[in-house]
């Protein structure tokens, strides 16, 4: 059975338009980078020669003790505190919702406030906990302007891009919630560096959109999110994935340095440019000249290679002979997704005994090719279900309600 709670915040005013007032009035200091937040502090009239101290003093605050009011950054003297209070924000964005799987998989939507004429956004954040890692599942941006036939993501408009406070205020709430600074604060006894105790563990850049068009706010959020002095998640555990946008892949690897993941899902331009079609700009052997040209790309630091298992369309075994002939040379882990299915998708998910067949030619061969468990399906958290189920269900709870009212 799934739990959902709901945690509307009563006192935060969203208008007719959706617009929160009360959140889009100051700047929030969460997501700016060391540069802003000293251009920030000059203007409060720092002197220059106390700004490096007190930007790494604040991205410590933020960061490693998770503060959400000024107060609390008792080290900084009262007046700079008020005089940032009255100014910035360090406050969290709304939770409208959290929902827990029976599978312990958990479901955030957030609603972001407009910016410019827009009206508020609401985005979903998905957190995985295994045994021995948590993944949070983060959206760069609402909808996507690409259009894959088999992700119901991308039967949506894109609406916008995401900021980098809005990337980053993902992974900040689900340690809220989840009590990651609490531990950060305390001695930590684990023995893998990496997790340190940490609920989150990896953070992977899977949720809804293409991170690429994205690319200035993904990269912002990221090189924030693994900055050793603040959120210090490992590099290695942080996955930003792709359709395959190849110039963005190249500075992926140069300007951020996390690990890569590519949604290929088919071994031939025909078919890829079906399933996937930005292959028509990005064909398969650009795209694959960019994975092998990877930065820092060795056996230690693989690219995953997606690929949905979409039945009769990419699931021969056939199929897998082409798929490790395609990826011969290039240090790849595989990654099989079964196919999460949509109402009107037109596709079905592969037979289970063929997935399995798949999967252990692609292991002989010497890949390692887990089969992705879906998750949290019973609150619709599984790949390709983000935000638009909900958004359905969301209008008819709508609908309802407006009937309620009519009918009064
Ligand atoms: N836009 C990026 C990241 C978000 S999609 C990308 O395409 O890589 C995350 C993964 O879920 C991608 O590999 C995508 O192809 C896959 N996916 C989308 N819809 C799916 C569905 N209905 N079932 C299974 N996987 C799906
Ligand atoms: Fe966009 Fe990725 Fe979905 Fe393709 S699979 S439509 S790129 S979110």
């Amino acid at each position: 059975m799934s739990v959902s709670i709901d945690l509307k915040n009563p006192a935060e005013s969203v208008d007719s338009a959706g617009r929160s007032a009360k959140s889009a009035a100051k700047p929030n200091l969460i997501g700016m980078d060391r540069d802003e937040l000293s251009a920030a502090l000059e203007q409060l009239g720092v002197p220059a020669k106390q700004l490096r101290m007190r930007v790494s003093q604040i991205w410590q605050w933020l960061y490693v003790r998770g503060v959400t009011d000024f107060s609390e950054m008792n080290n900084i003297a009262k007046g700079l505190r008020s005089d940032l209070a009255e100014r910035f924000s360090v406050k969290r964005p709304e939770v409208i919702e959290e929902q827990v799987s029976s599978d312990g998989t958990r479901k955030w939507l957030f609603r972001f406030p407009s910016r410019g004429e827009g009206k508020a956004v609401e985005v979903e954040t998905v957190y995985i906990p295994e045994e021995n890692r948590g993944t949070l599942c983060i959206s760069s941006q609402v909808g996507c302007t690409l259009n894959c036939t088999f992700c119901h993501t991308g039967t949506q408009k894109l609406v916008r891009n995401l900021t980098a406070e809005e990337i980053l205020m993902q992974l900040i709430v689900a340690r809220d919630r989840l009590g990651d600074f609490a531990v950060s604060t305390v001695q930590r006894s684990n023995q893998d560096k990496d997790i340190d105790g940490r609920k989150v563990s990896n953070i992977v850049m899977m949720g809804m959109g293409e991170p690429l068009y994205n690319f200035d706010n993904v990269k912002k959020a990221l090189l924030i999110a693994i900055d050793g002095d603040g959120l210090a998640l490992s590099r290695r555990r942080v996955t930003l994935s792709t359709s395959g946008v190849v110039p963005g892949i190249v500075r992926t690897g140069e300007e951020i340095g996390v690990m890569l993941a590519i949604s290929l899902h088919a071994t031939r331009d025909e078919l890829r440019d079906e399933l996937v079609p930005i292959n028509k700009k990005y064909p398969l052997r650009e795209l694959l000249d960019a994975c092998r040209n990877f930065e820092g790309l060795s056996n230690a630091r693989r690219i995953t290679f997606e690929y949905v298992m979409l039945k009769d369309v990419n699931d021969s075994l056939e199929d897998a002979k082409e798929l490790v002939a395609l990826l011969r040379g290039i240090p790849a882990k595989i990654n099989l997704i079964p196919f999460n299915p949509w109402p009107g998708s037109g596709y079905a998910c592969s037979d289970w005994e063929k997935i399995e067949k798949f999967a252990d030619f692609i292991n002989q061969c010497g890949y390692a090719s887990p089969i992705r468990k879906p998750r949290g399906r019973d609150i619709l958290a599984a790949c390709g279900q983000l935000k638009s189920e909900s958004e359905k269900l969301r209008i008819k709870e709508r609908l309802a309600l407006e009937n309620s009212v009519t009918s009064v």
